[in-house]
């Protein structure tokens, strides 16, 4: 089983986009590490992973050290990046991808997540690189990116294996501070922004040459193989979150939802947690196979979700149908041996968007 922990509410920074955890108490974890040693002895997979998840991960590293002590079988971490040298070399090695919080040029980096971040976060990353197994940037798209150019700057700083991007939250929910002009604008521009940069990957692949975009690759690889996905990031099936109390989540954004609490980590046990299934309109989308239902959250909420949805929705199909047109020519390149099916093979069960 796959869980997010949540080692404190507390962040260093106050980015723009982000729907806050501060206020969620206790910040700081207030159960024993044998508490949860305890409930992962009771999980009986052969693959316990955990993900480190906050407020800011690494403002608590000798807490991250602490669990990583335990010896679970796979480690993965969500920071901010500034305190990315606070950990060992020895500890950076074991991580099996660390995503690294990055919204693409400067300008729109620092816009979102406050001046000084893009130098400051790059060079943390240029001190520990060797010793990084996966490096994935994870952007937030919001007003003013530009997805084209934000994807190929970040793959082209020549530090990041992988690129990922989710899409602002704030667009999605009814009560955005967006107008709805504002919102239908953005997803206009995103959506050609889209299909450039899908022309442009496949463009790559002709030549060989496989571009980390992890919305692409784990798409692709899907539609190579025919396989049905589940909720990309698995909430709820076999990714849960686990808060500073030790209380269990379906995701760890649905935290302060006194009402989604589904277990504890004093009591329950892994292969009791219930699994939660997206409900309307996903269940009835001709897309839920390969999109998965995008997010449970979300799903759950949709009443409280705006004009964005539909619009998220639409640019999901967008991306998923020009993948699939190329799927035949993809099948020649690999036949061919051009490209391999291992170069769609990297892990994505980290915590990454498949589906922004
Ligand atoms: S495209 Fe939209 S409606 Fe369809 S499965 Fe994905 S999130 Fe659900
Ligand atoms: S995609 Fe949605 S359900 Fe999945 S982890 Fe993110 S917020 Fe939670």
């Amino acid at each position: 089983m796959n869980y997010y922990l949540i080692v404190t509410y507390e962040c260093n920074l106050s980015c723009k986009y982000c729907g806050g955890t501060k206020a969620i108490e206790p910040k700081e974890i207030s159960y024993e590490i044998e508490t949860l040693k305890n409930f992962l002895d009771r999980d009986e997979d052969d693959l316990r992973h955990i993900s480190f998840y906050g407020g800011e991960p690494l403002l608590r590293p000798e807490l991250v050290e602490d669990v990583m002590d335990l010896g679970l079988e796979k480690y993965t971490i969500q920071t901010n990046g500034y305190f990315l040298d606070s950990l060992s070399r020895e500890k950076l090695k074991k991580f099996d991808s660390v995503l690294v919080s990055i919204d693409g040029v400067p300008e729109v980096t620092d816009s979102m997540r406050g001046e000084g971040t893009y130098d400051l976060v790059l060079r943390k990353i240029r001190r520990v690189r060797s010793s990084i197994n996966n490096l994935f940037a994870r952007m937030v798209v919001s007003l003013g990116s530009e997805l084209y150019r934000d994807v190929k700057h970040l793959l082209g700083l020549g530090v990041f294996d992988y690129v990922h991007w989710q899409i602002d939250f704030e667009l999605i929910w009814r009560d955005s501070p967006y107008s709805d002009v504002e919102i239908r604008n953005f997803f206009r521009k995103y959506e050609c922004d889209l299909k450039r940069l899908i022309d442009f990957w496949i463009s790559k692949l002709e030549q060989g040459e496989v571009l980390g975009i992890a919305p692409f690759i784990g798409i692709t690889r899907d539609l190579l193989s025919n396989r049905v996905s589940g909720m990309r990031c698995g909430s709820g099936e076999d990714f849960y979150a686990i808060s500073t109390d030790g209380g269990i989540y379906p995701c760890p954004e649905m935290t302060h939802l006194p009402n989604w609490r589904i277990g504890e980590i004093s009591s329950s046990n892994p292969s009791d947690l219930p699994k939660i299934k997206v409900g309307k309109p996903c269940i009835s989308c001709s897309l839920r196979d390969t999109c998965g239902g995008r997010c449970l959250y979300l799903n759950i909420y949709r009443e409280r979700t705006g004009v964005g949805f539909e619009l998220c929705c639409s640019s999901t199909r967008t991306m998923i149908e020009r993948l699939r047109k190329y799927i035949p020519k993809l099948k020649e390149l690999i036949s061919s041996g051009v490209i391999s099916t291992k170069d769609f093979s990297v892990d994505l069960r980290n915590g990454c968007e498949v589906i922004p």
